[in-house]
Formats: structure tokens, C-alpha cells, sequence
């Protein structure tokens, strides 16, 4: 065991695993998980595996480098994006990575949710910026997320879907339903057609709110 806690974040990781899939955050195979283990190493999720039936003994160990330490499977294909995260952010302990419909569907239309439309999603989360596309599997989808991440805990992905992080596990899960809940919130203001976006000065406020709180503790 290469951490105390790596038996719990094995079953933490399916048990978050299970949550993505119940809520319909993925399809099929879709989506990736990862928990920053130690300075150097990095447990996540392999690919070609439903995440709501993942076993603890599923789950592969890699270096920040990428190459694998353990596990029988093979490290999901979005590693690199995980690992992009970790190294630009020292205080990030957890990375997940899902398709969750409406929010991907804010990326397929090229639309981000950077509106400030309510106010606990602006001080918790700030804006959702969107990344540019990147072809998944290949160095262009980090790429793309790199101009973003030291600043942002939850991104969307252009024709692709949502990545979100946090101090842990529950916190990089809980943002990923705050993305979703938040789109469908300015899904459904724009069909009532009466979006009306605060002021600047109300905005800035907001964000004051989540500048002032560590990385992940907010509201
Ligand atoms: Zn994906």
C-alpha cells in the first residue's frame, strides 16, 4: 500500500463512481476519476469500465509522469487531462471528469455558463469558463485546459463535457452537480425567456465571496 488512506480511496472512488452513473453524469463507459494519493502518485480510474460498476482492485496507480505503478487494467485515456490538473495545482487532491446532459449540452452549443444567473454557483464555483476543443485521448485537450485550470475548479469542454476538481473527492464530485444543476437552472431562464443577468458591481461582489475562502470550502 502505497498511502493510509489508499484502501478508502479505492472504495471512495466507486462509491463516487456509482453516483456519476445513478445520476446519468455518464453513458456506457464514459467519464474518469482520480484521487492524488501522494506527492507523486495518482489512483484513478481504467478504461473501457462502466464507472457504477467499478471493484476497488479495478482502479490502477500511476506517477505524475504517467507511467503505471499498479493494477491489472489500463489507466483511463483522459490520464493526461488528470495529471495536468495535479501538477498546476498543488492543492488539488481529486479530478472527475463526466458527460452530464445538460451542462454538455451548454458545450456542444459552444455556449460556457459564465452568466452570473444565481448567487451560491458564482461564490462557490465563480465562472465556468469554456474550454476550446480538444480531441479526446490526444495532448489538444489539455492543452486546451491549461490557460484555465489555475483558476477554475469546474470547466466545460467544447463538444465534449465538464471537468471539475476539489481539495477531495465529495468536493470534485459536488462541483460536477453544481455544473449540471446550474445549467439546467439557465436552461430553463432562458426558455422563460426573461434571463436577466446582475450587474456588474452585484457580480464582482459574489466572487468576492469565493476569493476570500481556500480552494474547495466554499458555501
Ligand atoms: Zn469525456
Amino acid at each position: 500500500m502505497t498511502h493510509v488512506n489508499e484502501s478508502c480511496m479505492r472504495q471512495e472512488i466507486c462509491r463516487i463512481g456509482q453516483m456519476v452513473h445513478s445520476r446519468g453524469y455518464v453513458a456506457g463507459t464514459d467519464g474518469n476519476i482520480s484521487v492524488r494519493l501522494s506527492q507523486d502518485l495518482v489512483l484513478c480510474t481504467p478504461t473501457s469500465l462502466c464507472k457504477g460498476m467499478m471493484e476497488p482492485d479495478d482502479l490502477v496507480i500511476v506517477d505524475l509522469e504517467g507511467r503505471q505503478r499498479n493494477g491489472a487494467r489500463h489507466p483511463s485515456s483522459e490520464l493526461a487531462m488528470h495529471l495536468l490538473f495535479y501538477s498546476m495545482r498543488p492543492e488539488i487532491r481529486a479530478v472527475v471528469h463526466a458527460h452530464p446532459p445538460t451542462a454538455t449540452g451548454f458545450a456542444a452549443a459552444g455556449m460556457s455558463l459564465e452568466e452570473a444567473l444565481v448567487a451560491e454557483v458564482v461564490t462557490a464555483l465563480g465562472k465556468i469558463p469554456l474550454a476550446h476543443y480538444g480531441m479526446p485521448g490526444t495532448h489538444e485537450l489539455p492543452d486546451a485546459l491549461r490557460p484555465l485550470i489555475p483558476s477554475h475548479d469546474a470547466i466545460l469542454m467544447a463538444h465534449h463535457g465538464v471537468v471539475t476538481c476539489g481539495h477531495n473527492l465529495l468536493r470534485a464530485y459536488m462541483n460536477m452537480e453544481c455544473v449540471e444543476h446550474y445549467a439546467r437552472v439557465a436552461l430553463v431562464a432562458r426558455q422563460l425567456g426573461r434571463t436577466r443577468f446582475r450587474r456588474r458591481k452585484s457580480a464582482a461582489s459574489w466572487r468576492r465571496g469565493r476569493t476570500m475562502r481556500p480552494t474547495g470550502r466554499y458555501l
